[in-house]
């Protein structure tokens, strides 16, 4: 037994109209029932920062069958990681037992673990079981008190990220943790802390035992979160990078590398002034580049946009991308040799703005060389041109994409905006890679539109 350390209501910043109100009436609702119910994990930790938590998690000592009963509007969910969600139209609050710290054995094969983390528990030893210490806090509704077990506290002041228990054993265990690691660090402008940094460095190489899906996912979320170059740049400093990709990073090169975190930089400094883009655009920063050096005197439109589609195409297989996504990825990197070697046909200029893929294109183009000297004159040219149409540009989008990167693979959805919150638990539960990616969609709709004949 490890005694708590309790932050009462007066001296924590955690404020229940901060809660949202289905979240609210399920933790009262279960207080009221006789239970223990708290709000956990990311939820009060960002809330102790002051910011606005993605979603909402509750724990609770109810079982999931005891939760059945008390809200006639649930379901029991997910196998290796049971919890309920109770439904309030269209959105959920996702509600879990108390576990116990059992840890699933490492390894790839996630039917292995299926009833391990189904081993209930109390509070504490939920609070051990869970990653960070910054991630373990609880927020009780009967005390409005949070309560911190691992010291997450002095953690969360000093902006540190540090495992719970052994970082090496748990990394082990799980080592996406790696990647959350990262991922939180990043997000915060948190530093690491000395074991879990050793041990990061000494078991990066491990991340390829984990499930390749929730890897991409990690690795996508890292790159469309705040911070995307710090992010991009920890996940090649640990090595992470050069185990998961290293075909991608002997092709980029050093000077590719940059390229790549400048990209990300400048999406970066584009989300600080309230300005973002779809994970097509998003992602074409990995791949500039391919691009290469282009000789736009001896070179070929075509027999560039040829080879970059081919050189693109067997990386994506190695990546493990999903198709659709990189179709339009190598869409709009076509896009970027079309902007080169066409801006002095001005019948090719004025069609080309009009098409749907130009905006898009154009803030790839912007993203990644605004502020290359050398093409101010070719920039000019397509910006007037644009600029003639009179509608604002496009290929933006509201807020951040929070699509999950598996939402462009099977035969249906393709990535679409989701309708609401995606109620799935980011943590344990992956999903498996049996979806159907399909074909490559036909190619290549930026030239296939414009009749493009080849002439460079
Ligand atoms: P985000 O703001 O990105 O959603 P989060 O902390 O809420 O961050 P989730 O992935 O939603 O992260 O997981 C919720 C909680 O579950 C975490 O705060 C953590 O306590 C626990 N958790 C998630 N994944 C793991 C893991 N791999 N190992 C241990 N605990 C985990
Ligand atoms: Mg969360």
């Amino acid at each position: 037994m490890t005694d708590p350390r309790i932050i009462q209501r007066q001296d924590h910043p955690i404020s229940r109209k901060d809660i949202d109100k289905d979240t609210l009436y399920v933790l009262y609702r279960l207080k009221d029932a006789g239970y223990e119910a708290y709000l956990v994990g990311g939820a009060v930790r960002d809330l102790m920062l002051g910011r606005k938590p993605k979603d909402f998690d509750i724990a609770t000592d109810a079982r999931p069958h005891e939760l059945k009963r008390l809200f006639r509007n649930s379901r029991v969910v997910g196998r290796r990681f049971r919890l309920v969600h109770v439904f309030f139209g269209p959105k959920n609050v996702e509600v879990a037992t108390l576990r116990s710290g059992i840890e699933p054995p490492p390894g790839n094969d996630p039917d292995l673990y299926i009833d391990d983390d189904n081993q209930w528990g109390d509070i504490e030893s939920d609070a051990f079981r869970r990653d960070f210490t910054i991630n373990a806090l609880f927020y009780d509704i009967r005390s409005f008190n949070v309560i911190d077990y691992t010291g997450a506290l002095d953690d969360l002041q000093a902006h540190r990220i540090r495992a719970i228990g052994d970082p090496a054993v748990r990394f082990q265990e799980d080592p996406v943790r790696m990647l959350r690691a990262i991922k939180f660090a990043a997000r915060f402008g948190c530093e690491i802390e000395d074991a879990t940094h050793n041990a990061l460095l000494d078991h990066a190489p491990e991340i390829l035992k984990a499930s390749r899906h929730r890897v991409t996912e990690e690795i996508f979320r890292i790159l469309s979160q705040p911070n995307r170059e710090v992010g991009l740049r920890m996940m090649a400093d640990y090595g992470i990078l050069g185990a998961l990709y290293p075909e991608w990073l002997d092709a980029i090169g050093d000077d590719g590398f940059a390229q790549v975190a400048a990209f990300y930089a400048a999406v970066d400094k584009a989300a600080e002034e309230d300005r973002f883009f779809p994970l097509e655009i998003t992602t074409c920063g990995l791949f500039l580049p391919f691009l290469g050096e282009i000789d736009l005197e001896k070179d070929n439109f075509n027999r560039v946009a040829a080879r970059v589609t081919e050189d693109l195409r067997s990386m994506a297989l190695r990546m493990d991308l999903p198709k659709r996504l990189m179709a339009q990825v190598i869409d709009y990197l076509r896009g970027q040799l079309y902007l080169l070697f066409f801006h002095h046909l001005t019948k090719r200029v004025r069609r080309f703005v009009e098409t749907p893929y130009f905006d898009p294109v154009w803030q790839v183009h912007l993203l990644a060389y605004g502020q290359v000297e050398d093409l101010e004159g070719v920039q000019t040219i397509w910006a007037e041109a644009r600029k003639r149409l009179g509608t604002p540009v496009g290929g933006t989008v509201g807020g951040p994409d929070k699509r999950d990167i598996f939402s462009f693979r099977g035969r249906t959805g393709g990535g679409r905006f989701p309708q609401g919150r995606d109620g799935r638990r980011g943590g344990r539960g992956g999903r498996q890679d049996d979806d159907e990616d399909g074909d490559w969609p036909a190619q290549s709709a930026i030239t296939a539109d414009l009749g493009e004949d080849g002439a460079a």
